[in-house]
């Protein structure tokens, strides 16, 4: 675990160079994507630091496979996000043993924005219409200037855009994201960036 800014965490696994937030109020925490690897579930929930909230950034498998193993927690998510059998023919393209735990999908869903209290901590979640996937959510923690942009934004390599990806809403998107004035922009794959990384990033196309 990373701090980057007060009581906000980043979490880096060299797997897929995938960036997993943990954002920790007085007495309860929440978790931004369960990624892939439930040893970060051991190590929290055994230190009774384990989140209250799960939020996915939305449903590809590398950011969802492992909410499981922080059970029992609430599980937030855009109303379009659905967590079923489908994303792991993604999965299979990268991994061919076969994926042994629970498909678990979301308890809790909102439309374009939700306030959170975690631990008297305030945390927002927005929907601006589809880019890199048709329900992705952004995670914005005011006080410390942080958000979360799941794959909207990606460092270290470039943003991917696959078949349910929306490139001509992608700028906006990004242009309501750079609105929240955030002094750091979380990536779903790399390192933190700033408000000009992200003003600068190149749209894909759909590959
Ligand atoms: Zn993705």
């Amino acid at each position: 675990m990373i701090e980057i800014a007060d009581g906000v965490f980043i979490r880096r696994h060299t797997e897929l160079d995938l960036t997993l937030g943990y954002v920790v109020g007085s007495g309860d925490s929440l978790l931004v994507d369960s990624g892939m690897d439930p040893s970060l579930a051991s190590e929290l929930c055994s230190s009774g630091r384990g989140p209250s909230r799960i939020v996915l950034t939305h449903n590809h498998f590398d950011h969802v496979l492992a909410t499981e193993a922080f059970l029992p927690c609430e599980v937030w998510a855009h109303e379009d996000c659905v967590v079923d059998e489908s994303l792991l023919e993604s999965r299979a393209r990268y991994y061919p043993e076969p994926f042994e735990g629970t498909l678990i999908a979301p308890t809790h869903t909102f439309r374009d924005t939700v306030t959170l209290d975690v631990g008297g901590r305030r945390v927002d979640l927005h929907h601006f219409g589809p880019a890199h996937s048709s329900h992705d959510v952004i995670v914005h923690v005011p006080d410390a200037g942080v958000v979360f942009a799941g794959d909207l934004v990606e460092e270290g390599a470039p943003a991917q855009a696959g078949s349910d990806a929306t490139p001509s809403n992608w700028r906006h998107v990004l242009d309501r994201v750079l609105e929240l004035n955030p002094r750091i922009v979380v990536p779903g794959h790399g390192n933190p960036v700033d408000a000009a990384f992200v003003r600068e990033m190149v749209i894909p196309a759909v590959s």
